[in-house]
């Protein structure tokens, strides 16, 4: 084996487990110590500074500056109690990742001295200059002032030793340059029409919170290994690599013991979550050697996606104590599962009513039906906006891959809820339905909940599953922010709840009786989206015709997908709905596109130099060796002997030469494709151009090398294999 890659392993193998800090306390007593939340305001703000607050998240009222000032000063001190010197507003621009920019406490006192100050200005609102976050041309360089405000809906905490204060990140002109402020509204949005919707069930609904519970696959590996991999380094993915003989084949990884290595970083994480506040309840092994998953109790969707992005944080700054790297990467090896990052996604009334939860009596079905029914039909016609928000460039190697949902939007409803739509489906009648029918129909309604709460039938292969209290979205891709994904089931739900409420409403100014109106609506939207449901095999090739045939599509291209954030219906939906005016949606789907097209780049101009700094030197050094063995057999043997003993040999020369001509030709081919698609202004086309001439390159190089691998040397071979970077623990 070769030297370097034995030293790293080496390395691994070495390692002690991190002894980790033992908390004395029960998890409860310090939950939360770093967070300004309602104790901690409380007891650091006046009265009416609280109740500002309060009003500001219960009701999305504004604070005022007086008051803003005095939440300021209750929160600096709080923060300077708590070992705090700086502070910092902090953002999700549209980049992997969040962003801050820390400013310490200090102003100018007296006589040269210093004081700590912050005021309610700096808390409301901060300039940071962000000319470099991507915003798809709406800030041009010479009107690059963005501006972060605060939203006091999450709250702040303390990172290390600064204050950090969630924020929304908005252009100057005052178009949403972030994932967070249109999170915000189209959370907004459902609220609105779902609290209508609820009014024909309930008059005491007077909100409605949308609910996110994430769960969060990654891998692990070990930081030796990690640094010696590139393509790991610098993409997040393994460019190359050969199969493990033994990787999943067995399924011994799922579930099964945690490695005392990684549980310790696991509870490393968790001990710093629960101090920020973030609910951390799962943990377990993946299905893949070394792929692991955290899931938090479910919270507010908003709450949830900051507390989402600070674990993806957390996770990487806690990693490196124990000597790990964490990918979060939807697929960092080639042939073994890939990782996402399910969307549980709910909606409650402030009356404690979740309303994916079957009730108790007919009337709280018939509204729980509703939002079913509603969302499915929601679904079916948002299918292709849906794919747009989760199809990224690292998340379509996941995708479709026999492992994760397939690329075609499809609702899994298990058995019962399925029959339940189907039997209202045949009972509804378009004439008035005789007063034994509605009762019939209202029984039959009024006895789900037993049969739901019995039934545990659940369907891993569905993009987008009803799991007995909500839905869950499968499809999202474990290194994205949620919120691109919810922004638009959001929307998608919203509006089509308030063409469910104009439908209804039509009828009743027909004099149609509510009940029945809304019967008659369900039934029809029942009708309308039965193609969408599903509730088969996912993976199966049957499912891909059957799929077809029903006119459901499916697209695998990331700029194919992204078209469907500009169709025009969608397009009306965003700005009606006040989520995306016509601009910022333009400008986020060119981010998209950049998005792409760097990806691809990046990746291309990695494994182009691997290809040439590594693989081909090593590859030639061991043919050379080869060459001269085969010398030496002329020398020796009878002409005879030699053809029967080098035959082997000579095939294994050839077998080298014509992989490293390969690599080279396509190397050279790969980069002058780049070269042609670099000079495409257009940003379509040229993520097209991307998609099309340059990605398949990689797979096709990666071909040769992965061949290689199993011929060359092992002593030789420059890179560490899978089977050292997934078993090495
Ligand atoms: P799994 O789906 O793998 O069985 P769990 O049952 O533990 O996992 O739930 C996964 C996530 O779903 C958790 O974050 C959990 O809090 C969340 N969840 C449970 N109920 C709801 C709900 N009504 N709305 C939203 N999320 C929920
Ligand atoms: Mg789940």
């Amino acid at each position: 084996m070769a030297q370097f890659r034995l030293n790293a392993l080496t390395e691994v193998l070495n390692r002690k487990p991190n002894e980790i800090a033992r908390e004395e306390n029960l998890v409860s007593d310090y939950y939360g110590m770093l967070v300004f939340n309602q104790v901690k305001m409380k007891k650091y703000l006046s009265k009416e500074a609280f109740k500002a607050v309060m009003d500001a998240i219960e009701n999305g009222t504004t604070i005022n500056r007086k008051m803003a000032d005095q939440v300021a000063q209750g929160m600096k001190t709080w923060a300077i109690e708590n070992g705090a010197t700086h502070y910092t507003h902090w953002f999700h621009p549209l980049t992997d990742g969040t962003a801050e920019k820390h400013d310490a406490f200090i102003v100018h006192g007296a006589e040269g001295s210093v004081i700590e100050s912050f005021s309610g200005n700096l808390l409301a609102q901060q300039e940071p200059d962000a000319s470099s976050f991507p915003s798809g041309g709406i800030r041009q360089t010479f009107e690059a002032r963005g501006y972060t405000a605060w939203d006091p809906t999450s709250p702040a905490f303390i990172s290390e030793t600064t204050l950090t204060i969630p924020t929304i990140f908005i252009s100057y002109t005052g178009e949403a340059l972030d994932y967070k402020t249109p999170l915000l509204r189209a959370i907004n949005a459902v609220d609105k029409a779902a609290t209508a919707v609820c009014q024909y069930f309930d008059k005491n609904v007077t909100s409605v919170r949308t609910n996110l519970g994430w769960e969060q696959e990654y891998f692990l590996i070990d930081e030796a290994l990690f640094m010696a991999r590139p393509d790991l380094v610098l993409t997040g993915r393994t460019l190359m690599g050969h199969a493990s003989s033994k990787d999943q084949q067995l399924d011994d990884h799922y579930f099964s013991s945690i490695p005392t290595r990684a549980n310790r970083f696991m509870q490393d994480v968790e001990n710093e979550a629960y101090k920020l506040g973030i609910p951390v309840k799962t943990r377990h092994n993946e299905v893949a050697p070394n792929q692991f998953e955290f899931a938090p109790i479910y919270e507010e969707a908003n709450l949830a996606n900051d507390h989402n992005q600070l674990m993806m944080d957390i996770m990487q700054k806690i990693a490196r104590r124990h000597h790990f790297r964490v990918l979060f990467h939807e697929k960092p090896f080639k042939g073994i599962n890939g990782s996402g990052k399910h969307n549980n996604w709910s909606l409650t009334t402030n009356t404690d009513v979740n309303l994916y939860s079957p009730g108790k009596n007919p009337k709280s079905n018939l509204q729980f039906l509703t939002f079913v029914i509603n969302t499915l039909k929601a679904v079916y016609d948002g299918q292709d906006l849906l794919r747009a928000s989760i199809l990224t460039a690292s998340n379509t190697h996941r995708l479709g891959a026999n492992e994760a949902p397939p690329s075609i939007l499809s609702v899994f409803l298990g058995t019962e809820v399925s029959n339940m739509l189907d039997l209202m489906e045949e009972a509804v009648v378009d004439r008035k339905m005789t007063p034994d029918e509605k009762t019939a129909l209202k029984l039959n309604i009024g006895r789900i909940p037993e049969i739901i709460l019995d039934s545990t039938d659940r369907n891993r292969t569905s993009p987008f599953a009803f799991t007995g209290n909500r839905f869950e979205f499968r499809a999202v891709g474990s290194s994205a922010n949620n919120a691109s994904a919810l922004i638009v089931l959001n929307a998608l739900v919203a509006n089509q709840l308030l063409k469910f409420q104009a439908a209804v409403d039509a009828l009743i100014e027909k004099n149609v009786k509510k009940d029945e109106a809304i019967f008659q609506v369900l039934k029809d939207l029942i009708v309308q989206s039965k193609p969408i449901r599903f509730n088969g095999d996912g993976y199966s090739e049957e499912w891909v015709k059957e799929s077809a045939r029903r006119g459901l599509t499916n697209i695998k291209t990331v700029p194919e997908s992204l078209e469907a954030y500009q169709r025009p219906g969608f397009k009306e939906m965003f700005e009606k709905l006040e989520i995306f005016s016509e601009k910022e949606l333009r400008g986020r789907v060119e981010v998209e596109y950049e998005k792409f097209v760097r990806k691809i780049q990046i990746e291309s101009r990695v494994l182009a130099d691997i290809a040439i700094n590594h693989i081909v030197p090593t590859a030639i050094a061991y043919q050379t060796l080869l060459l001269e063995n085969v010398k030496y057999m002329k020398d020796v043997f009878s002409p005879e002997e030699f053809k029967k003993l080098a035959g082997a040999r000579i095939e294994l020369i050839r077998n080298i030469g014509s992989h490293v001509s390969a690599i080279k030709a396509k190397r050279e081919e790969m980069i002058e494709e780049r070269r042609k698609a670099n000079v495409i202004e257009n940003m379509v086309s040229k993520a097209k151009a991307y998609d099309k001439s340059v990605k398949p390159y990689l797979e096709e190089i990666r071909d040769h090398i992965d061949k290689l691998e199993l011929i060359v040397d092992d002593e030789k071979w420059p890179l560490p294999k899978y089977r050292e970077l997934l078993f090495t623990r």
